[in-house]
């Protein structure tokens, strides 16, 4: 059987797993990806791409630990995205380049002073009545515009698969990889499997950034899978004959719903409606969901016609570190087992913490006499599958309903 060695093998390729392997690779690292269904399938895929900046985090008019953790993030995307700073995501489409915030009800004033104070990035700036976006023109609360730019997702990780293909290696989703473990706790090899071929990778360190799926490589490897907490979401979808909008709609500290927009193949709008709505929804049926959010949307966006668009949901867990009482951790999460580290980046904008905190511990690359194994690898993986894109949930779903 084929073997190579390797500085490091990361499992599994959604934003994290990603945003790693690129940074260990331009970091001299030999460095490999495997993946065992479709890059970002889970989370990232499902996700609505907005790079947060914090503001939603000081809504109550503090600044939180998690507020403090990602409000660096949208001036390394912004940097990133337009292509002066690496990894280069310039190809990666931005479906927005800000996203508007507004309430219902009046107490707005204070958030731009709140975004001031907590020292974030993302200020918000009152947006004039005649500045608007006609979707939010007869809205009766102040509108806010917050420089958080918002990713179309499937272009991301695109845009990653192309600057990498050498380096992702499609596995078998049952018994795609499977762990030799020494007695003192560490990964000493890894056989990977692909249809009726297999190869054993002997990296110094192992990467576990498979999501929901990190428990189980965790268990896999004798090491605890409780370090893990699932939080559903049950995120709803409206396609048809709308206008674009990237936003939320605060209520107290809560966001009531957040909004993005896509299209679909065929060219239709798409909005993926989450925050709160998704929250209280895990526990209802998607039709009644779909309901409850058109109500919804009649309030927070008078005037928005729903009548003749189509509805859809989806059901998808957020995969975290574990916390003591099973909240939203506050920011990237990472622990180091042996030579084996997991991680959960919390966020998709949080993609660049990830991948500083898990470079941190495993330190520069080292020169050595590895070049003939480097070669090996290049030549025994040469014609290995590739794995490609999840697609988004709006192009999977085939059950979308109307509603009166
Ligand atoms: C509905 C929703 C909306 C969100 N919106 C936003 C947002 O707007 N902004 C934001 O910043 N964050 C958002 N998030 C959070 C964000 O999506 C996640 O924090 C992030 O995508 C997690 O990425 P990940 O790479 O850790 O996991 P995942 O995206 O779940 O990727 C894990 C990958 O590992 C693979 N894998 C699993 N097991 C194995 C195995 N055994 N072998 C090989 N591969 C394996 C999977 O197939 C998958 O490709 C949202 C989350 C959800 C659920």
């Amino acid at each position: 059987m084929d073997s190579v060695e390797l500085d490091v093998l990361v499992i599994g390729g959604g934003v994290a797993g990603l945003w790693v392997l690129d940074a260990l690779c331009r970091g001299g690292h030999e460095a490999i990806l495997v993946e065992h269904q479709s890059l970002g399938t889970g989370q990232t895929v499902c996700s609505q791409g907005i790079i947060h900046g914090g503001l939603k985090y000081t809504l109550m008019g503090r600044l939180t630990d998690s507020a403090k953790a990602i409000r660096e993030m949208p001036g390394i995307w912004r940097a990133c995205l337009d292509g002066s700073c690496e990894p280069n995501l310039s190809d990666v489409h931005v479906s927005a380049g800000y996203c508007h915030l507004w309430r219902t009800t009046s107490l707005m004033s204070q958030v731009g002073m709140i975004g001031a104070r907590a020292g974030l990035q993302t200020k918000a700036v009152v947006v004039a009545g005649e500045d608007r976006p006609v979707v939010l023109e007869a809205c009766p609360g102040e509108v806010f515009r917050l420089d958080e730019q918002v990713v179309d997702v499937p272009s991301l990780l695109e845009c990653f698969s192309r600057r990498m293909t050498e380096q992702l290696l499609q596995v078998d989703a049952e018994g795609g990889v499977e762990f030799e473990t020494s007695g003192g706790g560490e990964i000493v090899s890894v056989g990977v499997r692909r249809g009726g071929r297999s190869c054993v990778l002997r990296p110094r360190w192992v990467v576990l950034t498979a999501g929901s799926g990190n428990a189980s490589l965790r268990e896999q490897a004798g090491l605890s899978g409780e370090t893990m907490q699932l939080r559903p979401l049950h995120m709803v979808m409206v396609r048809g004959d709308l206008p674009e909008l990237h936003g939320h709609c605060a209520d107290g500290a809560k966001t009531r719903v957040t909004i993005t927009s896509s299209r679909d193949h065929a060219g239709r709008r798409v909005w993926l409606v989450g925050g709160q709505v998704a929250e209280d929804g895990v526990e209802m049926d998607g039709a009644s969901l779909c309901a409850r959010v058109k109500r919804e949307l009649n309030e927070v966006l008078p005037g928005v016609a729903l009548d003749e668009v189509e509805w859809a949901s989806y059901r998808v867990d957020r995969a975290e570190g574990r916390t003591g009482g099973l909240g939203r951790p506050s920011g990237v999460q990472v622990s180091v087992d042996g030579n084996v580290i997991t991680g959960w980046p919390t966020k998709l904008a949080l993609g660049p913490a990830i991948a500083d905190e898990v470079l941190r511990r495993i330190g520069p690359a080292m020169a050595d006499d590895r070049g003939t194994c480097v070669a090996d690898s290049k030549t025994v993986l040469a014609d290995w599958d590739r794995p490609k894109v999840a697609e988004p949930p709006w192009e999977r779903e085939t059950q979308w309903i109307e509603l009166d």
